[in-house]
């Protein structure tokens, strides 16, 4: 389940996120479609958010940088948390773990 946005066509609660930019797919109707707004719709409470395990950190694609989601003085921030790539991509990070 995708954060429980639903298929905007049937209400089917059972749709994936699809290979289109925004769009989720139907198993039911089988299309892509764009779905409903699901958790997205509203304000997200983002402490609640954590307890429920969903993490709202974000990736830069085009530099690989994990930007971490910190809350100071109750704004969000978004802290370098580190580079994913070499973690992908890059087998010599196995290494740390030995
Ligand atoms: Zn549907």
């Amino acid at each position: 389940m995708a954060y429980e946005v639903f298929c905007d066509i049937c209400g089917n609660p059972y749709v994936e996120w699809s290979e289109y930019q925004g769009m989720v797919w139907c198993w039911r109707s089988l299309k892509d479609t764009r779905g409903t707004g699901g958790v997205f719709d509203g304000p997200i409470p983002v402490n609640g958010s954590k307890i429920m395990g969903m993490c709202l950190d974000r990736i830069d694609l085009k530099t690989g940088q994990w930007l971490s989601l910190k809350i100071v003085d109750g704004k969000m921030e978004y802290e370098p948390f580190g580079n994913v790539f070499p973690a992908i991509f890059d087998p010599k990070p196995l290494d740390y773990i030995t």
